[in-house]
Formats: C-alpha cells, sequence, structure tokens
C-alpha cells in the first residue's frame, strides 16, 4: 500500500496495539511508547506478527543502530554503552528532525531501545515499508493479495512477488550511507596527508 497517509498507517497502527493490549485505541497516541502502553515481549511479538499481516510487510529484527554497528564494526557508532559521535550522526540523518534532541549530549544505547518503541518511529518504519508493498500486479494490473509467508500475489494472473525484507532494506541504507557520508570523512584525514 504504497500510499499511505502516515495519519493512516497510525489509526490502523493503533488499532493493532489497542487490540493486543485491550486497551482503548484513543490511548495510543504517537508519543507513547508501546512499553509504556503496558506491552511486553510476548505483546510485541503479537503486534510485530500482526502489523506484518495487515499491511503486508516484513519488519526488520533489529534496530537500525543494531544493523548498523554490524556494518561498521565494533566501537566506530557505540562505544562502553555510550553512542559515540559518528553514531549520533547516523541516527539524526536517518530519523525526524523532530526527534532530534534523542541524539543530543550523552546517548546510552540502552535507552535507545525505548526510543525504538515510539509509536512514531513504528508509524514511519512501517509507512516506510509499505512502500515497497505494491497494490496492482505489475504485469496485469490486477489486485496483489497476500501469499504464502512474505509473499503477495496476483488475484488475476497469479505472478506472485516476495516482499523486500526490513532488514535488507536497512542494510542497504547503512551501506549507502556509509559510502556516500561516513568512508569520505574518516579517509579525508588520510588524504590530506598523502597530498602534502
Ligand atoms: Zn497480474
Amino acid at each position: 500500500m504504497p500510499d499511505m497517509t502516515e495519519l493512516e498507517v497510525f489509526d490502523k497502527f493503533a488499532q493493532i496495539i489497542a487490540k493486543s493490549l485491550r486497551i482503548d485505541a484513543a490511548q495510543v497516541t504517537p508519543d507513547t511508547h508501546l512499553t509504556d502502553l503496558g506491552a511486553e515481549s510476548l505483546d510485541l511479538i503479537e503486534i510485530t506478527m500482526e502489523t506484518e499481516t495487515q499491511f503486508h510487510i516484513f519488519l526488520p529484527d533489529k534496530s537500525i543502530l543494531e544493523t548498523a554497528v554490524e556494518v561498521f564494526g565494533p566501537d566506530v557508532l557505540e562505544k562502553d554503552g555510550y553512542l559515540t559521535e559518528a553514531g549520533k550522526r547516523l541516527m539524526l540523518c536517518r530519523m525526524p528532525e523532530a526527534d532530534a534532541p534523542a541524539f543530543q549530549g550523552q546517548v546510552a544505547v540502552k535507552d535507545l531501545q525505548h526510543y525504538f518503541l515510539k509509536v512514531s518511529t513504528w508509524v514511519r518504519l512501517i509507512q516506510g515499508l509499505a512502500q515497497y508493498t505494491p497494490d496492482a500486479c505489475a504485469a496485469c494490473g490486477g489486485p496483489m493479495v497476500a501469499s504464502m509467508g512474505f509473499r503477495m500475489k496476483c488475484a488475476k494472473c497469479g505472478q506472485e512477488i516476495t516482499l523486500r525484507s526490513g532488514e535488507e532494506l536497512n542494510r542497504e541504507w547503512v551501506r549507502e550511507y556509509y559510502d556516500r557520508e561516513y568512508r569520505p570523512q574518516a579517509e579525508a584525514p588520510v588524504s590530506a596527508v598523502a597530498v602534502q
């Protein structure tokens, strides 16, 4: 559903949360955190699965930071439990302007677990992934319906597609960021010396 607005995603996601936690959907606001609404590990698994089913998306298992740490290697983005300056730059590049205060000063990595459980963070993640789930079949224009696993099938001609996984998309974004933003900066002092 590539055309869903942020509000549409939020409304639908709020219903999923409310049903799973047996609370009123009105209690769910963009600034609330799933854990503050009473979600525990099993609830988070249920919410994840229900979100994937209803939005036809494949959510990542890891946060963008965890994936980035795998790509960058140890002690570059986080060191001794805190984000480094490079880590903050990456998060600021990825997250909306409004969330910038969350990445200022000393930022403990464990506090970011809370940030990643914010409803608006999920809504953005869902909306971003939904871009990759087509409404219509590329071959015949027929309606796409959910198929087995993370696949969609055209109801008219039967053509199947596999959904892009959130983790794969996150990894692509991180690699691109690494090549475009991080590596040129990290190599800058070395090339300056080489020129002299
Ligand atoms: Zn088709």
